[in-house]
């Protein structure tokens, strides 16, 4: 059996037809750029989050950059962020001149630990990002806490979780802002690169909206230099029509995540636990183990493609060697970056594929 790691074409065939008759509808109108298919993802998204302001942008890495910047963090200020993500995450932090500080991992749920971050902080700490990794959310409770204690911004990386809660409470809707991306291979995602920022705070939105579109208040108005970062209106109509899915595609997932979890709890591989009180949406299943690359080989071979996010954790990646940061600043994401494997996790993965991969992974197992 051949099990891909993510299969973007079984999504397609299932809604071939609406996906279609969207393109064909903005190539008709040729209305590119704006336009109605943008205003009515934003209205369609806000309303799916639960949140007033849903402000589009070019993808999810702008987004985060953006709303840094909304949200008054200046040049010089330190931003703390969680040692395991994508690199966008602290990528935009430097983007905007600001320093990323690096806090480890709560064990078992791949977030931010809320209770090494008080120590990262001093009189330059600005906001805080939790980053909802592989669709399980961040201790936002806590969080939140933390940053009213000391008066910091708080800016949600969702980009892994659309549709995550805890406490009862989308993500997203916690911080002060929450920035999503729309990469195809997210649990909601465009023919391209989109993304968007959604906030409550009726300031905060009028200045990322005005940042993401030249500083334009109004047509011509400039009232600062911002950028260009917009959602194309082909990414928009191809996500009005994706949208009404995620609710069944994300059920789907969390469905795959318990047969998978009850496949494998025997066995020696640490399967990934939900937050009490959370609901994880399994942008990624990941599991651990010490024997990680020999089981991503063995499962290679068998024609089970797995992935590692990420192989590096951000504090020894080169670009961060000015840091010179030590294993023993993050013993968790010190451990867990040679111990991470994604195994195949998506809506269209069939009962009969996930048995493959559970019964694959357990003959390697056995045999070490
Ligand atoms: C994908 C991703 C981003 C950035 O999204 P792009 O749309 O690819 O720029 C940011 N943070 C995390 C955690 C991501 O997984």
């Amino acid at each position: 059996m051949n099990i891909p790691f993510v299969d973007l074409k079984a999504q397609y065939q299932s809604i071939k037809q609406p996906i279609n008759e969207a393109i064909q509808n903005v190539l008709e109108n040729t209305a590119f750029i704006g336009g109605k298919h943008v205003k009515s993802f934003e209205t369609n998204f806000a309303q799916y989050i639960d949140i007033k302001h849903c402000i589009s942008c070019a993808n999810g890495t702008d987004s985060i950059e953006i709303l840094l910047q909304a949200l008054e963090v200046q040049p010089g200020d330190e931003v703390i962020v969680p040692a395991i993500s994508w690199i966008s995450t602290s990528e935009a932090v430097s983007a905007i001149g600001a320093k990323p500080v690096f806090v480890d991992l709560e064990p078992d749920y791949f977030t931010i630990d809320p209770t090494k971050i008080e120590e990262k902080i001093t009189g330059k700490t600005k906001a805080i990002i939790p980053v909802h990794l592989y669709g399980q959310p961040a201790d936002m409770p806590a969080i939140i806490a933390i940053a009213e204690k000391h008066n910091l911004k708080v800016l949600e990386d969702c980009a892994q979780a659309h549709g995550a809660m805890i406490a009862g409470k989308k993500i997203g809707t916690w911080g002060d802002a929450a920035s999503f991306s729309f990469y195809p291979g997210k649990n909601l995602g465009a023919y391209g690169d989109a993304g968007c920022m959604i906030t409550n705070n009726d300031e905060v939105a009028q200045t990322a909206r005005m940042i993401a579109n030249h500083g334009q208040i109004s047509k011509h108005n400039h009232q600062i230099e911002g950028r260009n970062s917009r959602l194309d209106s082909l990414h928009a109509a191809v996500l009005n029509v994706k949208l009404p899915y995620v609710e069944p595609w994300t059920n789907l997932r969390i469905q795959h995540a318990t047969v998978y979890n009850q496949l494998l709890q025997k066995s020696a591989l640490r399967t990934p636990p939900t937050r009490e009180n959370a609901r994880h949406v399994f942008h990624l299943f990941v599991v651990r183990t010490n024997k990680r690359d020999e089981l991503k080989q063995y499962l290679q071979e068998k024609g089970i493609s797995t992935q590692i996010h990420y192989p590096t954790a951000l504090p020894f990646l080169d670009c961060y060697k000015h840091y010179n940061h030590t294993m023993a600043d993050f013993p968790v994401a010190s451990t867990y970056q040679s111990e991470i494997l994604s195994l195949p996790m998506y809506p269209e993965l069939t009962g009969e594929m996930l048995n493959y991969v559970a019964e694959q992974t357990l003959i390697f197992l056995e045999n070490e």
